[in-house]
């Protein structure tokens, strides 16, 4: 028997399952000689309670989310987070930068206890997580790749190293030439330095790699006359939830 695979959104813009499901007719064929999609909200009205990977995109902004996340991790044999709200709580960490009381009056000011909200959280903040697939949005090849290597226990092969590797590999002169700053030092490739290679710049969206060398990152800001501090204001989005780089974070 096939494993069963079943996608599970919370909050979030769902643009990675779209990516998920932006295969072609040769890439689905090749995932559906794998897998058996039981659940896909997007896809298919199909639903089931029995499944052997949760693909799990969206963060934590709801503790009457966290149960549903629970039973979610205790049926699968394998939770995979997909895309940066799932992994690192992406942009819905930007609600953390402000109290409960704020957010609610700036989202629904006419009622702001309206709707349950509370601090956003990545998935592996209350459950454990096998597997990730980062990105914002993720990148449907990698999608693909990932869930063939689970299916076949082989590692999910998601790159550890920086973005500037691709990005010196495609050639790209650096954008801090141009004065521009960049997170490619610190950042995990797989997206072939996607921004950089397309006029524009690292803001972080694939998370840091394991064991960052901050302080190189730090003298290619000085080098540049620019501040660590200002580099951090300007990347809390995709930083503010990483405790090594902001170790008071929320
Ligand atoms: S990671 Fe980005 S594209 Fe994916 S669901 Fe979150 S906001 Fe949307
Ligand atoms: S542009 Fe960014 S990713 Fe490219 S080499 Fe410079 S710092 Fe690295
Ligand atoms: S270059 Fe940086 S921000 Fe752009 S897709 Fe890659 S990791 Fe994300």
């Amino acid at each position: 028997m096939k494993p069963r695979v079943a996608f599970f959104d919370f909050s979030c813009c769902e643009g990675c399952q779209l990516c998920a499901i932006d295969l072609t007719t040769e890439q689905l064929l090749d995932l559906l000689a794998v897998v058996d999609i039981v659940e896909f909200r997007e896809a298919i009205s199909d639903k089931s309670d029995q499944y052997d990977i949760a693909i799990v995109e969206g963060s934590i902004t709801r503790d009457s989310d966290i149960p549903r996340l629970q039973k979610i991790r205790d049926t699968a044999k394998i939770v995979v987070a997909l895309g940066a709200c799932s992994m690192i709580c992406g942009i819905n960490a930007l609600k953390n930068f402000q109290t409960k009381e704020e957010y609610q009056k700036d989202v629904y000011p006419e009622d702001p206890t309206k709707y349950e909200t509370t601090t956003a959280r990545a998935i592996n903040e209350i459950v454990k997580v096998d597997a990730f697939i980062p990105g914002c949005p993720i990148d449907t090849y990698e999608f693909l790749r990932v869930v063939k290597n689970l299916v076949l226990g082989k590692n999910p092969d998601i790159p550890e190293y920086p973005v500037c590797v691709e990005c010196k590999r495609n050639e790209n002169i650096c954008v801090y030439e141009k004065g521009i700053q960049c997170l490619g030092p610190v950042i995990r490739a797989g997206c072939n330095a996607r921004c950089p290679s397309n006029g524009g710049y690292c803001f972080g969206c694939r998370g840091i790699i394991p064991e960052p060398n901050l302080h190189s990152q730090q003298d290619i800001m000085q080098k540049y006359n620019l501040t660590f501090a200002q580099m951090l204001e300007k990347f809390k989005l995709f930083l503010q939830r990483n405790k090594e780089v902001f170790p008071d974070g929320k």
